[in-house]
């Protein structure tokens, strides 16, 4: 069986929110705003959606203390202060995003403990979410998905629901303020998101065409993430390939490379999307289906994967971990089922263990 689903309106324009203002008013006369401390203050994001909320008289609450990969506690605290919001109003990175999908996991469902209702329970329906991201990375404003800092496990972990945003506001204008560091690790997040997908078990014809423009419009731009500033044009390049890989892994997944850099972000504080890149050479040089590698590097402009490697070495680093963090990572990676499962091939702890060594 084949099949695509991925039901998030998706509306990029400059001046995006308040052109459409009219879309708010659908959701409800109360909205929560989740958000980071800092950047959607100064990037124009939240006064665009507070000055719109005002105008069309719908009352709304912030919840302004979101952090970088949201630990349950962030979740449990939004929930409280927008008890009583019909829809939410996710503003900044994956975190925001991925944070605002929780909290109307959970205002939505009250009862229980919130953290079995966030990662036992499966199938619960989430007040409306309207997504604002930007960041170029995660494509939250596309997948169902919502990546939480589980402390009781140790570990960063999807929640079992899904949640798809009903809209998806791209206003590139947003996305300028990113300083050089956070803009690469976010864009490299969206690389390994449209690698994983089209090396993914489940990749189907139509994740397989996304990526594959996908990856092209990121090998145009690629160079350019070398230097400090990005024109509009080209980061709006980054933008579109990002949202684009969202709406792949909305269908694939992701795999080996964000199950093993999980533990690099939970443990060494290492960003997301370079957690990922870190690995990823590694994992594509033990992929079996070499024609579907050469494929992906053809479409990203490389000539074979040490070139590729050049690049991320020179762009990101090596990875810095000593033999006991070695082990004690792919054991973590080596229980996560949902990650092995997308994986087409058989994979043992020494090969997790092969992975680290040969990104270090
Ligand atoms: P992020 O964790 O949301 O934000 C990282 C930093 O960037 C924060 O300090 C944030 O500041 C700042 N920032 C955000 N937008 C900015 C802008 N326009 N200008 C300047 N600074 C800005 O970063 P992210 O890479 O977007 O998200 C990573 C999270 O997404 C991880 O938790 C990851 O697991 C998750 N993720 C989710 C999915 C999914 O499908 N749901 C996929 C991949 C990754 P403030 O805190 O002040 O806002
Ligand atoms: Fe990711």
């Amino acid at each position: 069986m084949t099949q695509y689903y991925m039901p998030t309106k998706i509306i990029e324009a400059k001046n995006v929110v308040k052109q459409n203002k009219h879309i708010f008013t659908k959701y409800g006369n109360k909205a929560l705003i989740v958000t980071g401390s800092n950047s959607s203050k100064k990037n124009g994001s939240l006064n665009d959606v507070t000055e719109v909320l005002t105008e069309l008289e719908i009352g709304f609450e912030i919840y302004d203390k979101v952090v970088e990969n949201p630990p349950v506690e962030n979740i449990v605290d939004g929930a409280e202060k927008g008890h009583n919001a019909e829809f939410i109003i996710g503003v900044g990175g994956g975190s925001a995003i991925d944070a605002a999908k929780a909290i109307g996991i959970l205002i939505q469902n009250p009862k229980g403990d919130p953290h079995a209702t966030l990662f036992k329970l499966t199938d619960l329906k989430s007040i409306p979410i309207i997504a604002v991201p930007t960041t170029a990375g995660t494509g939250s404003e596309t997948t169902p998905y919502s990546i939480l800092t589980d402390h009781t496990r140790s570990t960063k972990s999807n929640f079992s629901s899904k949640v798809f945003p009903d809209i998806a506001f791209m206003d590139i204008r947003y996305f300028m303020s990113m300083p050089q560091n956070i803009r690469n690790n976010t864009c490299i997040d969206s690389l390994t998101h449209l690698i994983e997908s089209y090396m993914c078990v489940s990749a189907n014809t139509y994740s397989d065409g996304i990526v594959e423009k996908a990856l092209k419009l990121w090998g145009t731009v690629k160079d350019i993430l070398f230097e400090n500033t990005i024109s509009e044009e080209n980061l709006t390049v980054f933008m579109k390939a990002s949202t684009l890989a969202g709406m792949a892994i909305s269908q694939t997944g992701t795999s080996l490379p964000h199950g093993l850099g999980y533990p690099l972000t939970y443990y060494k504080k290492i960003a997301h999307g370079k957690a990922n890149g870190l690995v990823i050479t590694a994992y594509l040089n033990i992929c079996s289906n070499k024609k579907r590698v050469e494929h992906i590097l053809d479409l990203l402009g490389f000539d074979n994967l040490n070139n590729f490697n050049k690049y991320l070495t020179k762009l990101i680093g090596r990875l810095n971990l000593n033999e006991d963090e070695i082990l004690q990572y792919s054991q973590t990676m080596a229980f996560n089922k949902y990650k092995l499962r997308n994986h087409p091939d058989q994979i043992s702890l020494n090969d997790l263990i092969m992975i680290y060594e040969k990104s270090l």
